[in-house]
């Protein structure tokens, strides 16, 4: 389907940017990679008045030392992020995540912002995030706000981004040195995953010291695993007591039913990814 027409802008600046959506951020859409956004529109999911092409706002886009962090402009594409040395050196399981994404056409054209933005709760990025304990930076007309973890994901392809708001970068924190490993299951290669675990395990001696855990596609937004992350500290690196802390990992959560798998079947692959994501990151 051909989408709606719409007015087009593409601003070289943020502060350009910031200025068009105070004026019509109302019947805008940000165009990123266009990767979600131009099949919504050919599908007539979404019919804005105007879209604005954040392709020439080159301050959003690369990553960037920040201490104990590492900074990610939301512009930087998927191969960007997996060539930078900053990104494989201290964002190991999102590198790994982003590795499963799509092709290399969508991952040349994808953006980390723009997934985050679109909030998809099948889309690889957010759990990874949340497991590298994510702080999101926001820019609007009121100036520049952080928002923290989980807080950013408010529902089903909705966030903390205002209409008149860009998300400018994510925040990560450094896990030098931890395992971490993308445990993704999909039914055909390519597909979107029907449940996948984030996991970055820091090992001291034979036993997990720190871990940190992020689901994707158990539930309206990606999920943070903080009561089974607590219950691996000090686990041993065996199967049976990885298996132990992780089997409560599915509690409370309500993933969906859909023709790829219904919700207690996702809570079952859910418990089985997470043993197997924590133990291939402690290289166990
Ligand atoms: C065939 C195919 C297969 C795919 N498979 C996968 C997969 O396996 N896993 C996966 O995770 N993803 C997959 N994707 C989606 C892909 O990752 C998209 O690139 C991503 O979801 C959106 O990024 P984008 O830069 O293209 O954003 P766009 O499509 O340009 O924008 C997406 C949404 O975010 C908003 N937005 C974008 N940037 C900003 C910003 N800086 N501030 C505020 N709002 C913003 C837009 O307005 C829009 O609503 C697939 C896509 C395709 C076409």
């Amino acid at each position: 389907m051909i989408p709606a027409a719409f007015d087009y802008i593409a601003p070289a600046s943020l502060a350009e940017a910031l200025e068009v959506l105070g004026e019509r951020g109302d019947s805008a859409k940000i165009i990123a990679g266009g990767q979600s956004l131009l099949p919504i529109l050919r599908m007539r999911l979404n019919a804005p008045d105007l879209v604005v092409d954040l392709g020439k706002v080159a301050e959003l886009r690369g990553v960037f030392d920040d201490g104990p962090g590492i900074v990610v402009g939301a512009m930087t594409t998927y191969s960007d992020f997996l060539a930078d040395p900053l990104a494989q050196e201290h964002a190991g399981v999102l590198v790994d995540a982003v590795e499963t994404i799509a092709d290399p056409q969508i991952r040349h054209r994808g953006t980390i912002g723009g997934a985050l933005a679109h909030a998809d709760p099948a889309g690889d990025v957010g759990a990874p995030a949340l497991a590298m304990e994510a702080e999101f930076v926001i820019v609007g007309p009121r100036g520049q706000r952080v928002v923290a973890g989980e807080d950013f994901f408010e529902d089903n392809f909705t966030t903390a981004v205002g209409d008149d708001e860009i998300l400018a970068a994510v925040r990560l924190t450094k896990q030098s040195g931890w395992g971490h490993h993308y445990e993704k299951f999909v039914r055909v290669s390519h597909q979107w995953s029907v449940v996948a675990v984030a996991a970055a395990v820091r090992v001291e001696g034979d036993a997990i010291a720190e871990a940190r855990i992020g689901l994707t596609n158990m539930g309206t937004t990606p999920v943070r695993a903080r009561a089974c992350e607590e219950a691996l500290v000090g686990s041993a690196l065996t199967e049976e007591a990885v298996g132990a802390a992780c089997a409560g990992v599915a509690e409370g959560l309500n993933p969906p039913s859909d023709l790829n798998a219904d919700a207690d079947y996702r809570r079952h692959l859910a418990t089985v990814l997470t043993r197997r994501a924590v133990l291939a990151a402690a290289g166990a």
